[in-house]
């Protein structure tokens, strides 16, 4: 079950966190993964060298999701070099925390930039090669916040629930190509991105899971294989939540 030998992937944002435990858990069902990361260049080798050492595939590919070139010719580059891609994992994401009467213009842009504009045009190249083999799976990283909103995450939630959007309407759009679009939507998950939030609100956090913790992103991982893999070929729009049972 699972097997993704044969597969090509892409993941954004894979140089730590969430994205790295995908990129490694994606190889370790053999695929053939492409490491997206934008600054943190020795950490991408990490994860690279990671994989080999397990027996996998990895390649590190520099790109900013961002910026719609970046995005297109990491893609199209991965195309040309790998013959094809299979998978398309759109998990590059950054949070700038503030309420609405603090927002500034700048942080609002930055973060649709980076979280639906990057997800928007990684998908178009992804699925643009996809077509031509009438198969693949897109899987883009939202969050529990995106459901059910979050006092102070304004930018960022509203970017999360757009993924949703964008997740059912490339579902209807491509469906009948072979493609299926699906979305992730952790809960409170440790890593770098909750790493500085205030005591306090982790607190909260932890009283508010049923399951009475943090997740790990290895526990995040597993949702995106099973998505990516043939066994989930009649499962497309969806938003598989992964939250310890912090949305029901
Ligand atoms: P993280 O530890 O902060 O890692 C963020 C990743 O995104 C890094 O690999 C970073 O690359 C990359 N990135 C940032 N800006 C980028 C850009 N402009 N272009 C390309 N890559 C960029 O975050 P995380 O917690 O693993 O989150 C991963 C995804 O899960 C995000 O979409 C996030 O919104 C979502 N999520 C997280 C949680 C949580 O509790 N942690 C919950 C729900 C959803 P560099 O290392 O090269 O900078």
């Amino acid at each position: 079950m699972f097997d993704l030998s044969g597969k090509t992937a892409f993941v954004t944002g894979a140089s730590r966190g969430i994205g790295r435990a995908i990129a490694m858990a994606l190889a370790e069902r053999g695929a053939e993964v492409g490491i997206g990361y934008a600054r943190r260049k020795e950490a991408a080798e990490a994860v690279q060298r990671e994989i080999r050492a397990r027996g996998g595939c990895a390649e590190i590919v520099e790109v900013d999701v961002s910026v719609q070139a970046s995005i297109e010719q990491a893609i199209e580059g991965w195309v040309r070099a790998k013959g094809k891609l299979d998978i398309f994992v759109s998990n590059a994401g950054i949070a700038i925390d503030q309420v609405l009467l603090r927002l500034r213009p700048e942080d609002l842009h930055r973060t649709w930039a980076v979280n639906v504009e990057g997800a928007i045009w990684g998908a178009k190249a992804a699925i643009r090669s996809m077509l031509r083999q009438r198969y693949g799976r897109v899987i883009f990283i939202t969050s529990v916040v995106g459901e059910t909103g979050n006092a102070g995450q304004a930018a960022y939630a509203s970017s999360k629930a757009a993924l949703i959007g964008l997740t059912k309407t490339l579902a209807r759009e491509y469906a009948s190509r072979g493609i299926t679009v699906n979305a992730v939507a952790p809960g409170f998950i440790e890593t770098e991105m909750t790493a500085s939030l205030p005591d306090e609100l982790r607190k909260r956090m932890i009283e508010q899971t049923p399951l009475g913790r943090i997740g790990k992103p290895e526990e995040v991982a597993p949702a995106v294989v099973y998505l990516a893999s043939d066994e989930a070929a009649f499962v497309t729009g969806q938003v598989l939540r992964v939250n310890g049972g912090l949305l029901m």
